[in-house]
């Protein structure tokens, strides 16, 4: 049987930099990014006439703030793109680059985004756009400030709604790419203008701009009941001003039938005093020759009966149909060349149905002026007055139309579906109107209208009303970031201060200004923490000074551990070297003498032998303790020199005392008992060989020792257990 081995794998530290590293695609980012921007561009935001809110250059901001300009770029190329058909021109491609390359280059260079857009707006993209509309006669070249305006403020609103994506999902999007973009490390307050302007930007333009959308259909609407009323009752007024004249000119036909030939003069001029509408009215008989007018002097220089009416409509269809009749509208003849609608009705011989001729009444079309005024819609509403052939009677003067012509004009569809009526030339200088259209029963139309323009002129002056506060607010956000940023910075400071002095003394002052609860209890926990410091530093420091002593004493005891020699507690022959050179040069110095004796216990091998080891080395420890107990001066070195052999160094002033010391020990050593097995006792001897000169005889203890042993070795052939001194001069 057979076991499989276990297969352990260990979490390596770096491997998540190596996940991250896989999904670092910077070139994939821009183009998903620019993908979806332009998804999003696809469909516009529509909020009043050709006013659509373009929120896909979103994307190219969020690029901005990853990318390089290079990448941007072409991330905003990407989102841009579908601006191209919407708008029908490429400009956007140039704007919206632009703005795209420099945000990301003022990004790389610490500036947040829109700070960094604000000012692309103001420095580049207004007057760029400006220029671009200039040049190009985009259909907009009437609307710049309104254009320029638009396009500041939709960037204004898609830079923060991608600044909250970017602060929303920031984490995320850096598990998926490694920024190239450097961390913007700022001040306090700096971060508050930052989060202050965003925040604002958003919502006041956010809600200005879905604000206006419905204002601007309020407007609209406002605008379309004006032109209803005003339609309908500038038509009532025509249609009530051209009946109560066609009714005039029937009641004085049906007059002329009741009276004699000879009164129709002066009754036509009381008709028309009673109708002063009337331009001018005439009577002509069968003949369709003017027998009379009004005024009068217009027949003054024309022969009697020989100004003929035969051709004109208005006098074959009263007289031959026998029937009221309302002419379009022609060019008079004979009583002036103005303009004119004829009203006409045929009128009877006294108590007879065969018609004696017509009387006609010649329309004052100028009169509709001051119809026009009566209905006081004012200045901003127009109308158009056409005949049944659709040439115009009346039009306001400001129309420049001609009376007579044909009223030429086509119909459009703005971007929100409200129908627009055309006027002018095809390409050249034409209007957009709203407008009302009324068919009155006679066959004219009445065209009441309003010029376009003034309901683009109230959508102007509200964005440049949300402009202005966008810039009031910026400035009121600066001031209150920095006061904000005051408020929060005056504490901090005063409790850094304060803790950084902290370990000078005890007691810490309380913030004297207004800080949050946050803030304090950040403040209280910093104090205790600095507090438990310095107390334990005092305790460390404590505990190293007594380990410090310690640990010297414990070096001191192992110093004189080396120095010594175990069994009998002297010092051993390397540390004698050491003190031999001190007490030499100090003896040197103070001129004095000194003396070295050697000492060696006689037949210890023999001794090692008979009564073993161990009391062997008590009779070592015994004679080391004898010797160091007399020679006990501070300056008096004794040691053990090997084996059973000793060296004692001391100075030599009082030659004889010396002697005697060295002489008593010899004595006493010989005269020591040794117990031995319970009963019995045993003794031991020692030789001695000493030196003495001037200290400064040599600095080498070899010289000395080297004439000592010679006199050691002298004793050891002579009996032992003696001592032999020599002196050097
Ligand atoms: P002499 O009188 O000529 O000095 O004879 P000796 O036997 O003392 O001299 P030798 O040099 O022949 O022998 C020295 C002996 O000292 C040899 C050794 O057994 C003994 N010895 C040396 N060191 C120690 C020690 O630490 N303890 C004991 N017990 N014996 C030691
Ligand atoms: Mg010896
Ligand atoms: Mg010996």
């Amino acid at each position: 049987m057979s076991i499989s081995p276990i297969k352990i794998s260990l979490k390596l530290e770096n491997e998540p930099a190596k996940v991250k590293a896989e999904h670092n695609h910077p070139l994939i980012f821009a183009l998903i990014l620019g993908v979806l921007g332009a998804l999003l561009n696809s469909f516009p935001v529509e909020l009043a006439y050709s006013i659509s809110l373009v929120l896909g250059n979103l994307a190219f901001i969020i690029a901005a703030a990853y990318l390089r300009p290079a990448l941007t770029f072409l991330c905003a190329l990407i989102c841009v793109a579908p601006l191209l058909i919407i708008w029908g021109h490429p400009f956007g491609f140039i704007t919206f680059g632009l703005e795209a390359l420099f945000v990301s280059f003022m990004r790389n260079r610490g500036w947040y985004l829109p700070t960094a857009d604000f000012l692309y707006w103001i420095v580049i993209g207004m007057p760029l756009t400006a220029l671009l509309i200039w040049f190009n006669n985009i259909d907009a070249e009437a609307y710049i400030l309104f254009s320029l305006f638009k396009q500041s403020i939709n960037a204004v609103f898609y830079t923060a709604v991608a600044v909250i994506v970017t602060f929303v999902f920031g984490e995320k999007l850096k598990q998926w790419i490694t920024p190239q973009q450097p961390p913007l490390i700022k001040s306090l307050k700096q971060y508050l203008h930052y989060i202050l302007w965003v925040m604002s930007a958003f919502f006041v333009v956010g809600i200005c701009l879905f604000l206006s959308r419905s204002l601007n259909d309020i407007q609209h609407r406002q605008f379309d009941e004006k032109l209803n009323i005003s339609s309908l009752y500038l038509s009532r007024i025509v249609e009530n001003y051209v009946d109560e004249h066609t009714k005039a000119v029937a009641q004085t036909a049906n007059n002329f039938s009741a009276i004699e030939p000879d009164e129709y003069a002066s009754t036509l001029i009381k008709a028309h005093q009673l109708y002063p509408g009337y331009l001018t009215m005439l009577v002509a008989n069968n003949q369709a020759n003017v027998t009379a007018s009004s005024p009068g002097s217009l027949l003054a220089d024309i022969p009697n009966n020989s100004l003929s009416i035969a051709d004109r409509t208005y006098f074959s269809q009263a007289f031959y149909n026998e029937a009221l009749y309302i002419s379009p509208v022609f060019l008079g003849r004979g009583f002036g060349v103005e303009p004119i609608v004829a009203i006409s009705s045929p009128f009877y011989y006294q108590n007879s149905d065969k018609p004696a001729g017509i009387i006609e009444g010649s329309l004052n079309l100028n009169m509709f002026e001051q119809v026009k005024q009566v209905e006081g819609g004012g200045d901003e509403i127009a109308i158009v007055l056409t005949d049944e052939n659709d040439n115009v009677i009346y039009a306001d003067k400001a129309l420049k139309l001609i009376t007579l012509a044909k009223f030429n004009f086509s119909i459009t569809q703005d971007k929100s579906k409200h129908k627009l009526m055309v006027v002018g030339k095809e390409g050249g200088s034409s209007k957009n109107y709203l407008y009302r259209q009324v068919d009155l029963k006679n066959g004219w139309k009445i065209f009441v209208i309003i010029e376009h323009v003034q309901l683009l002129n109230l959508i102007e002056q509200q964005y440049l009303a949300i402009f202005m506060s966008l810039f009031l607010i910026f400035v009121f956000v600066v001031l209150l970031a920095s006061q904000f940023a005051h408020t929060l910075n005056q504490p901090l400071e005063y409790a850094l201060k304060e803790l950084a002095r902290g370990g000078e003394k005890k007691n810490y002052k309380t913030i004297p200004f207004e800080a949050p609860t946050e803030f304090i209890t950040l403040y209280t926990e910093l104090q205790q923490a600095q507090k438990r410091q310095l107390q334990h530093q005092h305790l460390l420091e404590e505990e190293v000074a007594q380990r410090t002593y310690e640990l010297n004493q414990a070096n001191e005891a192992l110093k004189e551990l080396a120095n010594r020699d175990s069994l009998t507690g002297l010092y051993n022959r390397r540390y004698l070297d050491d003190k031999f050179s001190e007490l030499q040069a100090i003896l040197s110095r103070n001129k004095g003498s000194m003396m070295v004796a050697m000492l060696d216990l006689d037949h210890f091998k023999d001794l090692n032998d008979n009564y073993g080891h161990l009391l062997g080395d008590k009779c070592l420890e015994y004679v080391g303790q004898l010797m160091k107990s007399k020679f006990d001066r501070r300056s008096d070195i004794v040691a053990r020199f090997g084996g059973e052999e000793f060296i004692i160094v001391a100075q030599h002033d009082d030659n004889q005392t010396v002697m005697e010391m060295l002489e008593d020990l010899r004595k006493e050593i010989s005269h020591h008992c040794f117990p031995y097995d319970g009963q019995q006792y045993f003794g031991i001897t020692v030789s001695i060989g000493v030196v003495t000169a001037d200290a400064t005889y040599s600095e080498k203890i070899e010289q000395w020792i080297h004439f000592a042993d010679e006199q050691l070795y002298w004793v050891k052939n002579n009996g032992r257990n003696k001592m032999s001194v020599t002196h050097i001069d």
